[in-house]
């Protein structure tokens, strides 16, 4: 059975038992968590998370760049006013190089990805230091919230600050 079939089935039960349907639409807490995709990574367990609660944008890496859009909506938009980015250890992001990813869609799919960036990166410190760089030199963000990055710990489950 495709997996979508089995979420339809875990979304019937879900919704049986569903109270939270007067939720409003800004984040409670005021937050925006800006994260890796990672399946291994469940942000409302391992920031103490409700429905409600917080923005949290998930892109590949967990890249700052990448989340400047929905970052921008939801500070001018929708009230939040302090951000939170976290990369991981053991990161696909780790794993490729842009060179490596073009040439497999090249001799794979014969599609030309040469214009774009899918933002890997070698150093799990140095990336939150550069999203955190990248998100000060944004002009579309609020510069007057405070803005933190850490790095997960995918076998502790522990977040470690980036200075
Ligand atoms: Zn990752």
């Amino acid at each position: 059975m495709p997996v979508t079939d089995e979420f339809i089935d875990a979304n019937r039960r879900y919704a049986e038992g569903f109270r939270k349907g007067a939720l409003p639409l800004p984040p409670a807490r005021k937050v925006a968590v800006v994260l890796c995709m990672d399946a291994r990574i469940d942000p409302a367990r391992a920031l103490g998370l409700e429905e409600g609660d917080a923005h949290v944008i998930r892109n590949a890496g967990g890249r700052v760049s990448d989340a400047v859009r929905s970052l921008t909506i939801s500070q001018t938009l929708l009230g939040t006013e302090e951000v939170v980015v976290i990369h991981h250890t053991d990161c696909g992001m780790l794993t490729f190089s842009d060179e490596s990813i073009r040439a497999k869609l090249r001799k794979e799919r014969e599609i030309d990805a040469d214009a774009l960036a899918f933002l890997p990166f070698t150093d799990l410190d140095a990336s939150v230091r550069d999203d955190l760089a990248a998100y000060r030199t944004s002009p579309l963000v609020r510069h007057d919230v405070p803005v933190r990055g850490f790095v997960y710990d995918v076998k502790t489950g522990r977040l470690r600050e980036v200075k």
